[in-house]
C-alpha cells in the first residue's frame, strides 16, 4: 500500500474526528463531539440553523475553524452529514465535480459514531418542520413541545400554528383535509397547562433517577425564565430538550371528550370547554386529562 493511499483519511475526515498517530483510525474528539450532539439536541428541539449558530455564539462555543463565529451553513451541513452516525459515502471526483458524485454504496461505521441513525433521522424531521412552518430565518422557539403531541382523536400530530395571529395547537389533519375536531388549543394556555402539571413538587416525589433530575431541572428552568431575550431563548431550548427526557407523549383533547368533526371550511373553535391532556412520561406512568391549570 502506498503512502498516498494511508493518508487518504486525512483530508475525508469530518471536523468533529482526529486521527490517530499512525494515522490509522479515526478518533473522536470528545469536546467537539459533545458540541455536535448538542447541536442535533437543539435542532430536534426545534431551532433552526440561524438559531442555533446565534445560540452558540451567545453560550461562547468555540468553533472547529479559525472563524470566531458560527455560520448556519456549517450548522446545516452537519446536521445533513450522516458522518455524524458513522455512515461514509465514497465519491468520484472525475470530470470537473468539485463536491463530488457518490460512487459505490455507503459504507456504514466507517467513522466513529458521534449520535445514533434514530438521532440523525428525527433532526432531518425538525429541519423539515422548522424551513415548513416558520422559514429559515425563525430564531423564535415557537414551541417548546416539538413533536410530543398528538391529536386525541385521530392520532395526527398536533402542530403549532397561527390562527389570525393567534399562536395556536392544532391537528394537522384538520389542517390538511378538515377530517378531523375543528379545534385548536391556545398555545400559550396549553404551554402554561403542561408547565403547571410537571412543576407540581408532587410529580418529582413520584419519580426517580435521571427523570427526576431532569424534571427538577425543568422546574428551575420554569422558574428563572428571564426576560432578556437571548437568556430566555436558551432556557426555552433547554426547556424543550428536557420535556423530551421526560415527556413520551402529550395526548390533546382540545374539545374534550367529544370531537368535532365540522365542514372543512367551518371556523376552526379555540379553547374548548373540557379540553384536557393526556400526559404519558418516558418512564412509564400515565396522567390521563389533565386539564387547565
Ligand atoms: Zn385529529
Amino acid at each position: 500500500m502506498s503512502d498516498n493511499k494511508k493518508h487518504k483519511k486525512i483530508s475525508a475526515a469530518p471536523s468533529w474526528l482526529g486521527l490517530s498517530e499512525d494515522r490509522q483510525a479515526f478518533l473522536l474528539l470528545p469536546d467537539r463531539a459533545k458540541i455536535v450532539k448538542r447541536i442535533f439536541d437543539l435542532a430536534i428541539g426545534g431551532m433552526g440553523s440561524y438559531a442555533i449558530a446565534k445560540y452558540l455564539d451567545a453560550q461562547q462555543v468555540p468553533t472547529f475553524t479559525q472563524s470566531s463565529q458560527w455560520d448556519n451553513t456549517t450548522i446545516d451541513y452537519m446536521l445533513r452529514n450522516r458522518a455524524t452516525y458513522g455512515e461514509h459515502q465514497p465519491k468520484s471526483f472525475a470530470a470537473g465535480h468539485k463536491k463530488g458524485i457518490p460512487s459505490g454504496p455507503p459504507m456504514p461505521d466507517y467513522y466513529p459514531a458521534v449520535i445514533d441513525k434514530k438521532m440523525f433521522e428525527a433532526a432531518q424531521v425538525a429541519r423539515r418542520q422548522n424551513l415548513a412552518h416558520r422559514g429559515r430565518k425563525g430564531t423564535d422557539l415557537a414551541s417548546i413541545f416539538g413533536d410530543l403531541c398528538f391529536c386525541a382523536y385521530c392520532g395526527s400530530n398536533v402542530v403549532f400554528h397561527r390562527i389570525s395571529n393567534v399562536q395556536v395547537l392544532v391537528c394537522e389533519r384538520a389542517l390538511d383535509d378538515g377530517g378531523c375536531s375543528r379545534s385548536a388549543w391556545t398555545y400559550k394556555d396549553f404551554e402554561t397547562s403542561v408547565l403547571a402539571f410537571l412543576a407540581h413538587p408532587a410529580l418529582a416525589e413520584r419519580l426517580s433517577g435521571s427523570q427526576r433530575l431532569s424534571l427538577l431541572d425543568l422546574a428551575e428552568e420554569i422558574r428563572k425564565l428571564s426576560t432578556d431575550q437571548i437568556e430566555r431563548y436558551a432556557a426555552r431550548v433547554n426547556m424543550a430538550i428536557l420535556l423530551k427526557q421526560i415527556v413520551a407523549k402529550l395526548v390533546v383533547h382540545s374539545a374534550g371528550a367529544t370531537s368535532h368533526p365540522r365542514l372543512s371550511l367551518a371556523q376552526i373553535r379555540k379553547d374548548m370547554a373540557g379540553r384536557c391532556i393526556d400526559v404519558e412520561l418516558r418512564d412509564g406512568p400515565l396522567y390521563r386529562c389533565i386539564s387547565v391549570a
